[in-house]
């Protein structure tokens, strides 16, 4: 009891910290009880008959029945697409083609908070994460590449841009509607159109976009959402009237696909796995890069193909980094997707949450020390706490494999050259981050990096003016920015100054 309380003669007061329930109202979201594809424009059955049930991984409820395409739906999807291409798309006044999608912008950014519960619900990540990142982050790309639809002459002066044709995508259960963005939006700049399968675990947001395509009046067979498990995938793949694969996904089946498109006149862009080292100097601004680090692995539960994963730190700040670490692990809150104070949502899928847990076992068996806060886990719905490995050596599988979950593997270095040469110790190249004061250190480290992305003493910032993608088995191809346009486009004179 305080002084002034005891003259007072008051009871203390009693100090709670833990944070009341906030969750956001989900009724702003109406599912229907079971979805068919969109083709040309319309809701289709399934010739296959084939349909899955999506649920929400914090709680194991099933949310709808979705479609299962088969070869034939692919085929459908595919022709439709053929058709809007030839019929009109292809030929429309890029100006007009803007229009349409500075209209789905607007939308996206008008029905935001929509898309975000239902992004979490089917997802498992924080609302807000999902209503501060994926959804404005989705309506950007959109703007960024309206902007561009009828300026492809002046983006690529002198050799005379046309698009490719229809463009098959596939992409992953992390960042569903912001992934579907990075896809369509330079897809369509370009004057294609566009087959799209999204990932099973999370098909809502991609169905829920249809209604904004028809609320932009998109013209039919546009754009075509196939929902279904890898075989979709494949037959989308395989598909001869397809014109060019854009895939983000793990790094076997990128491999697979491009096993597949060998020698095929289809192009093709992979945006595959990472293993990112964050290599954190002496110098650095430590409480800073804490923030950092805590948002490179724990952000969207780890399931970020660029995370932050391997923790590069130098020897002589290492005690105080990790104690300041674990102090800040601490303090994040677990829990509920839809809670507005939740950190670290759910894991997205038993799947994964089974492969965190084997690769998680590979580190305590191969001699790495765990650590995890204290947290109580709900006992229904896939859950993985934040975790951090020490002592690890750059042979465990925890320092060399994709986690893809809320897993940190910690190793030290003692100079520049030890660290550059740590952290292209990997199959992969997606990305990386330093942290340091010094401006001559980013450079002379980030040139020598063999990462696509190099964030310096930040983590996780995108922006869709700014090209992302990948070295190594990482993939290849850009996305964002101009970068992003020319995949989707051929070039009738390849000569910078034409002929
Ligand atoms: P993860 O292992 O993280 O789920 P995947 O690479 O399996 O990643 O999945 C990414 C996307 O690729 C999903 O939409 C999935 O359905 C699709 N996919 C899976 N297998 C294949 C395949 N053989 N061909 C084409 N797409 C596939």
């Amino acid at each position: 009891m305080s002084e002034l309380e005891r003259k007072r003669g008051a009871a203390p007061v009693p100090v709670d910290w833990t944070y009341a329930p906030a969750p956001e109202a989900r009724d702003i979201v109406s599912l229907r009880e079971r979805y068919g594809l969109y083709v040309g424009g319309d809701w289709i059955e399934p010739h296959s008959g084939e349909t899955f049930t999506t649920i929400d991984p914090s709680t194991e409820e099933p949310l709808a029945e979705i479609a299962q395409a088969g070869p034939e739906d692919v085929s459908l999807a595919v022709e439709a697409a053929r058709s809007a291409f030839e019929n009109g798309w292809s030929a429309l006044a890029p100006s007009e083609r803007a229009k349409y999608l500075f209209r789905i912008a607007r939308i996206l950014q008008e029905r935001s908070r929509e898309f975000a519960v239902l992004e979490s619900l089917n997802g498992g990540k924080p609302i807000r994460e999902s209503r501060d990142v994926d959804l404005p982050l989705s309506a950007a790309h959109f703007f960024y590449y309206a902007g561009w639809a009828d300026k492809l002459e002046y983006a690529f002066p002198n050799r005379t841009p046309r698009p490719l044709g229809v463009a098959g995508q596939i992409i992953p259960w992390n960042f569903p509607l912001l992934m579907l963005a990075w896809k369509v939006a330079p897809a369509l700049a370009a004057g294609n159109t566009v087959v799209l399968k999204p990932a099973e675990t999370t098909p809502l947001s991609a169905l829920l976009f249809c209604d904004v395509l028809r609320q932009a009046e998109l013209p039919q067979g546009v754009v075509n959402i196939v929902t279904g498990d890898g075989r979709t995938g494949a037959e989308i793949v395989k598909h001869p009237g397809i014109d060019k694969i854009a895939f983000t996904g793990s790094t076997d089946v990128g491999k697979a696909i491009q096993r597949e498109l060998a020698g095929s006149r289809k192009k093709l862009t992979l945006e595959l796995g990472g293993k990112a080292a964050n290599v954190v100097f002496d110098d650095a601004p430590l409480d800073q890069a804490i923030e950092g680090i805590v948002n490179g692995i724990y952000f969207n539960q780890g399931h970020v193909c660029c995370a932050g994963s391997r923790l590069l730190v130098q020897e002589s700040i290492y005690e105080q980094l990790i104690a300041k670490l674990k102090r800040r692990l601490g303090t994040l809150r677990v829990g509920a997707p839809l809670d507005k104070n939740t950190d670290v949502g759910a894991i997205n899928s038993r799947q994964q949450l089974d492969k965190i847990e084997e690769l998680v076992q590979t580190g305590r068996d191969e001699g790495a020390e765990i650590y995890q806060p204290p947290c109580r886990l709900p006992e229904r719905g896939y859950w993985f706490a934040p975790t951090v490995f020490t002592n690890v050596a750059q042979s465990y599988r925890i320092a060399q494999e994709e986690i893809f979950g809320p897993v940190l593997s910690v190793l030290t270095f003692r100079t520049p050259d030890e660290a550059v040469e740590k952290a292209n110790n990997t199959p992969y190249g997606l990305s990386a981050g330093v942290w340091t004061e010094k401006g001559s250190r980013i450079l002379a480290v980030a040139q020598r990096l063999r990462a696509g992305v190099v964030w310096a003493n930040t983590y996780n910032r995108f922006d869709p003016a700014s090209p992302f993608g990948g070295y190594k088995e990482s993939g290849f191809g850009r996305e964002g920015g101009l970068h992003g346009l020319e995949p989707y486009l051929r070039f009738e004179s390849s000569e910078p100054f034409g002929s």
